[in-house]
């Protein structure tokens, strides 16, 4: 490992808003499961870019999708037609939920969508205040509508006021959640598996209640697979896994693997609450992004590659299970949270790990979360265990 140019790093401090702590590195090359730094090192990356680039890096197929689309049409806005985008929106409706898709450029955005698509709703049925429901330790996105369903960041008065109409119960408690819903509820609006709080897999137990009350109350089920979907579990949505058809999923992040895309996908009912006028986005399923995505689901929703998927994470669980210094894994598929042994820092191994050529990341201080790449191989998935289990040797 080499650390970055010590100009760079300054002038990252001087012109980039300084709202990201970077690890010590600056990636100039990606091939697969590896990167490479400017003096020529490499890593394995298990993290992809926070659940991007779940193809790996520069995927031929994804690279010449995007090359053969950049040089023919980039971008015309959405007041007219283009091809990709009807493909990818039709691909994304027949693989999941069967009715229309919003698309925008990030998973932020996507929630926006859903956000708005919930509110009409329930101002259709006649809900005069219309409520979101989502739980404590979600993840939704920055701007101010997700931000304001992701209790743990909403907090801080010097960003406030937040949006009205929002509310939080305790992560996977039915009984707050029952008693949180009623016919002023637009939404249970929920991750199936929280990534950004460390990886906490919600029950099906209380999957299946969420999809009880809202079938009671008119609410609509809106699962936030941003990071859960495009394969990342084992199945290409995590819903498909679970007791609970939702109304309304969202997706982005591995979704272009790579480039900037995010999609609001919705059941036949959910996508007919959304009219001219009330929703739009300039760059929106471009035909540079909109091949990049159908390059990705021809690459991820296949049998033998959703099952690679879950063979890995059972090799990679099993692993790391027989490591001292591991408590617990949780998750599902390529999605897993490693929780360390009681007194363990996971933010000094995952520097340790990067040291060692492993990329990784830490999003609480008792646990790291992988998400490592489907295209891993046998023996880099061996070199990620060994790698992971000498720097909890030395912690
Ligand atoms: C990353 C993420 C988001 C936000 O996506 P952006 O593209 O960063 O706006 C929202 N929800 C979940 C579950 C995520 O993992």
């Amino acid at each position: 490992m080499s650390p970055v140019d010590q100009t760079l790093k300054e002038r990252e401090e001087r012109y980039v808003m300084q709202t990201y702590k970077r690890a010590d590195v600056a990636f100039v090359r990606g091939e697969g499961a590896l990167l490479f730094d400017a003096d020529g090192n490499e890593y394995l990356d298990l993290l992809g870019g926070i659940s991007v680039a779940s193809m790996g890096h520069c995927h031929p197929e994804i690279v010449a999708a995007v090359r053969e689309q950049a040089g023919q049409l980039m971008h015309v806005s959405n007041l007219f037609y283009t091809q990709p985008m009807v493909d990818l929106a039709e691909r994304l409706s027949r693989s999941s939920l069967g009715g229309r898709v919003f698309f925008c450029n990030s998973g932020t955005e996507a929630n926006e969508c859903a956000i708005k698509i919930a509110r009409k709703a329930a101002h259709e049925r006649g809900a005069e205040n219309p409520e979101i429901v989502s739980f404590e330790s979600d993840f939704h996105g920055r701007t101010y509508g997700s931000l304001s369903a992701t209790p743990g960041l909403a907090k801080d008065p010097k960003l406030g006021p937040m949006l009205p109409g929002f509310r939080s119960v305790p992560f996977d408690d039915g009984a707050a959640l029952e008693a949180a819903v009623g016919p002023g509820t637009a939404a249970i609006f929920v991750e199936v598996i929280q990534g950004e709080a460390g990886v906490f897999v919600l029950s099906d137990e209380t999957l299946k209640l969420a999809r009880e009350l809202c079938d009671r109350t008119g609410a609509l089920l809106i699962l936030d697979e941003i990071q859960t979907g495009m394969g990342r579990t084992g199945s290409l949505w995590a819903y498909e896994q679970g007791p609970a058809r939702p109304d309304v999923i969202t997706s982005a992040k591995a979704l272009g693997g790579g480039v900037a895309i995010g999609a609001c996908i919705t059941t036949e009912a959910a996508g007919e609450v959304l009219a001219p006028g009330d929703h739009g986005s300039t760059f929106a399923a471009g035909p540079v992004a909109a091949s990049a995505a159908m390059a990705m689901l021809d690459l991820v929703d296949r049998p033998e590659m959703l099952r690679r998927i879950r063979s890995l994470g059972t090799t990679l669980t099993d692993g790391l299970m027989k490591m001292d210094g591991v408590e617990a894994v949780r998750g599902r598929g390529l999605m897993l949270g490693v929780e360390l042994s009681e007194g363990m820092d996971s933010a000094g191994l995952n520097t340790e790990l990067l040291s060692r050529g492993l990329v990784a990341n830490a999003p609480r201080p008792d646990s790291l979360r992988l998400l490592p790449p489907f295209i891993l191989t046998d023996e880099q998935a061996d070199f990620a265990l060994t790698t992971i289990s000498e720097a909890l040797s030395d912690q």
